[in-house]
């Protein structure tokens, strides 16, 4: 039995921090914990509601009415619900997600989110990805791990991800969200993505998933001593 663990997971967008973790985390029987998706759903509850997400006081006054909530099903998958409607496959929209980037950057909305994110880490052993998992929100992480790749690598990936799902994007759309979010992410005032000091730099531009995958692991081998 492993003891309580906690692995954060930092990186900008595409750099395959989600797949990488829920394949990590299964590996070692640990909760995965998607951050991104809570700043999805308040980015999807703004847009369904027109509200200007880039307007923090119009986004700070809708806070209060959002019922959002996490929850796995039998595969182990988080799932997202606001007031109770399944928005697993809604936040993923591509117009979704600079809603998310956009919504992220009001400190009303990162503080109305972090007690959520704590308190998973609290209850469980957990990997949670993010951008300021380790610099803000689990600062005393077990470890801490700085994924990223090229942005040209990342927004390959992610067209073929997007590709897979029937979603069709060219690359050049796809590069230029990217560019943006990494901007947007890096530049705002609250809890800029940055790699925390004594986080371990994983870099996967010239490796594949299964490559990545296994550097992982070997990292979380030998730091925290877990086994499979
Ligand atoms: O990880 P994902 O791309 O799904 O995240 C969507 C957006 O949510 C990101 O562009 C980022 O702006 C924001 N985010 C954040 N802090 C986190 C996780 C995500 O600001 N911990």
């Amino acid at each position: 039995m492993n003891k309580h663990v906690a692995i954060a997971i930092d990186g900008p967008s595409g750099a395959g921090k989600s797949s990488l973790a829920r394949r990590a985390a299964a590996h070692f029987g640990l909760i995965y914990v998607d951050t991104g998706a809570i700043y999805r759903c308040v980015g999807l509850a703004a847009h369904r509601m027109d509200v200007n997400t880039r307007d923090a006081e119009a986004v700070q006054r809708i806070l209060p009415t959002l019922d959002i909530r996490m929850d796995y099903n039998d595969a182990g998958e988080q799932r997202m619900f606001l007031s109770d409607e399944d928005v697993s496959s809604d936040i993923r929209l591509p117009e979704i997600s600079i809603c998310a980037s956009n919504v992220s950057a009001h400190p009303a909305v990162r503080a109305f989110l972090l007690e959520m994110q704590r308190k998973m880490a609290r209850e469980n052993s957990v990997i949670m990805d993010g951008r300021d998992i380790g610099t803000v929100v689990l600062p005393d992480a077990d470890l801490k791990i700085y994924l990223t790749a090229s942005a040209g690598a990342r927004a390959h990936r992610r067209m073929l991800e997007l590709q897979n799902k029937g979603i069709n994007a060219s690359f050049e759309d796809v590069l230029k969200d990217i560019e943006l979010r990494d901007y947007q992410d890096t530049h705002r005032a609250e809890a800029p993505l940055r790699r925390a000091e004594d986080a371990v730099l994983l870099d996967t531009t010239e490796i594949g998933f299964d490559e990545s995958f296994e550097l992982l692991c070997r990292t979380i081998e030998e730091r925290l001593g877990l086994k499979a």
